[in-house]
């Protein structure tokens, strides 16, 4: 297997973690507003914080100390406008096939 081939797979089980971990956030979402209806933007605050102090606990294990081994350095400030980019993109994106079905179960 040379290099380009080794890269692909590593690119492709990196999107299938991300899809896995976009389904299981999405569910906890609209799960969550199934017990306890919230206002729209109380309820994206509310997800917005979490992946902030997400950000600061993983974050933290990779800090002066690592303590994961990954080689992940973070970058709080890029790594702020790499997020506040994926929040935007989402914003105006078409859901995909595979999410799109699941706000049906929910409200907002
Ligand atoms: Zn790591």
């Amino acid at each position: 297997m040379n290099l380009h081939q080794r890269e692909r797979l590593r690119e492709e089980a990196e999107a299938r973690g991300q899809a896995a971990l976009e389904q299981a956030l999405t569910l906890a979402f609209w799960d969550a507003l199934e017990r306890g209806p919230l206002p729209p933007m109380a309820a994206l605050e509310a997800a917005a914080r979490t992946v902030g102090t997400l950000y600061r606990q993983i974050a933290s294990l990779h800090g002066p100390a690592p303590r994961c081994g990954c080689g992940w350095q973070p970058e709080p400030d890029e790594d702020l406008i790499r997020l506040e980019a994926m929040l935007a993109a989402a914003l105006i994106e078409r859901p995909r096939p595979s999410l799109a079905d699941l706000p049906v179960a929910g409200r907002a």
